[in-house]
């Protein structure tokens, strides 16, 4: 399989990408070589963009419940494919597989939903502006989408996109994460069997020269973005400069506030899932817990036990919860950021570098305690299964905490005392909470809501956001005279 080049798919056919630049896709946990993704050339992009560019055309005025119909029909197919799927991802990704089947579940549920597309389409109207006079507002796609995706979630992220974006009318190019793009092969196959027209959804493998064709490119009218902060910010700032719409979901750092009343046997579970589940590759993980300080010694200490207990391994293994991090780079990269946790002061009570597999990109999972916000580790998105914990006198101080931090993601608190709950939703800046669970990741219907640093543009992924994002508007206000009645 080592050999194998993937090839872009345009306009419903596989072509070989215009590069002789490949790079090489790696399963995380075993280290073997899966196939060689194209670090395709702008030439490529453009012909994509082209065929796209087409494709709406007709694609425009398809019926919407017509449209909707290939979203029943994908729906159909990804439910018959979930197994498949899932390995996929677990062999690309390194996360467990049950993980991988909770991502493709994920992925069905935003298909769902733009299955809806022909009530999200509706406009508004309201017959009674002035005498005889009424307005009327209509949606209508954009034309050609981009959409550009990290590794992390190879099938959930793009889901975010292309779904609502071509059964709302417009057409899309789809540049994958080049650590992760098998699954979006699978994808387009998937869509092709669902009866798409050719050349509504394409993709083009390959790295920063594909997603600077896409900001650059007069016929791309919006761009999708879900990867790290700072190319996030580059994403907004270059597409916004270019003229064009742009939602950027970015990094985060995400706090979990534990107040004494807590029920520690579900929290420590929650916790442990949140922190250390996916590899703590999720923009949803859990990286700091500020605890309060009643109950910080037997929570660190349970924390702990719980933490050592987890099964490190291949995510197809039964029984495995934590699988690699992407790449050997990603787990060097977390090696130095706990070395420079403890040259900082930090207090390591549980190391992710000892009793590793031999072979894999494996982190175990680490908790420092004694952290503090000026440090690093605090500071930084570490993107891997370590864990800051700090402890607070109250809740208040949590908050002040995490309200620190430059992102504002998720926010968790657990507590089962309503006025601490509602102190918490009033006073936290993150835009996804979560009340006694560790992943407020929101389902496909409600947007995904990140807020200061984890999120540039103004609507979001998801929810009626996404149906705005990707369609504009016409308000027509018309007179009816009473002269021919
Ligand atoms: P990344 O930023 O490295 O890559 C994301 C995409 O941008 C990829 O398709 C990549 O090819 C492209 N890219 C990378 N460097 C580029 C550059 N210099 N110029 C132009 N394009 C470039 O992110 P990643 O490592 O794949 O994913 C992890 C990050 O994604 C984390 O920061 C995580 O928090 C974030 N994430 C955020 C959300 C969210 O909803 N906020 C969801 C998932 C992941």
């Amino acid at each position: 399989m080592s050999e194998r080049k993937l090839k872009n798919y345009i306009g419903g056919t596989w072509l070989e990408s215009d590069t002789t630049n490949y790079e090489t896709v790696y399963n995380p946990a075993t280290e073997e070589a899966l196939c060689e993704v194209p670090l395709s050339t702008k030439l490529d992009l453009d012909h994509a963009v082209k065929i796209a560019d087409e494709a709406f055309e007709s694609w425009k005025n398809t019926a919407v419940p017509k449209r909707a119909r290939v979203m029943y029909k994908f729906h159909e197919l990804l439910m018959d494919n979930k197994e498949e799927l899932a390995k996929l991802i677990t062999i690309e990704n390194g996360k467990s597989l049950s993980e991988a089947l909770g991502e493709v579940q994920r992925g069905i549920e935003n298909v769902e939903f733009a299955a809806s597309a022909p009530t999200l389409m509706m406009g508004d109207s309201l017959t009674s502006i002035a005498t005889d006079v009424e307005a009327t507002n209509y949606k209508y796609p954009l034309g050609v989408v981009g959409g550009i995706t990290p590794f992390n979630f190879p099938m959930m992220v793009p889901f975010w996109m292309f779904p609502m974006a071509i059964v709302c009318g417009n057409t899309f190019v789809l540049k994958p994460s080049e650590k992760t793009p098998l699954l979006s092969e699978k994808i387009a196959e998937l869509l092709e069997e669902s009866g798409l027209p050719k050349g509504v959804f394409n993709i083009v493998f390959g790295a920063h020269d594909i997603v600077n064709g896409l900001l650059e490119h007069e016929k791309v009218k919006a761009i999708s973005f879900v990867g790290s902060q700072p190319v996030g910010q580059y994403v907004y700032q270059e597409g916004t400069k270019n003229l064009k719409r742009v939602q950027s979901l970015t990094g985060a750092k995400n706090h979990s506030i534990i107040l004494k009343d807590a029920n520690l046997d579900t929290t420590i579970k929650n916790i442990i899932s949140a922190a250390y589940g996916s590899a703590g590759e999720r923009c949803m993980a859990c990286t700091v817990v500020t605890v309060e300080e009643d109950i910080a010694d037997e929570f660190i200490e349970r924390l702990t036990q719980a933490a050592k207990e987890i099964k490190i391994g291949n995510g197809l293994d039964e029984g495995t919860f934590l699988g690699p991090v992407i790449r050997k780079e990603n787990q060097e990269r977390t090696f130095k950021y706990i070395e420079k946790g403890l040259e900082e002061g930090a207090n390591l009570i549980l190391d992710g570098r000892e009793n590793l597999p031999s072979e894999g990109y494996f982190v175990g999972p680490t908790i420092f305690t004694d952290v503090t916000t000026d440090m690093t580790i605090w500071k930084d998105e570490i993107f891997a299964p370590v864990l800051s914990v700090i402890r607070v006198k109250n809740l208040q101080e949590g908050i002040e905490i995490a309200n620190k931090s430059e992102f504002a993601n998720g926010a968790c608190l657990f507590s089962n005392n309503a006025s601490a709950i509602r102190y918490f939703r009033e006073n936290i800046d993150a835009g996804m909470l979560g009340i006694n669970l560790g992943v407020p990741a929101p389902v496909s219907f409600f947007a995904f809501s990140g807020y200061k640093s984890s999120f540039y543009g103004d609507l979001h992924c998801n929810g009626k956001d996404s149906v705005e994002f990707y369609t504009h508007r016409k308000v027509v206000t018309a007179r009816y005279g009473q002269e021919d009645i």
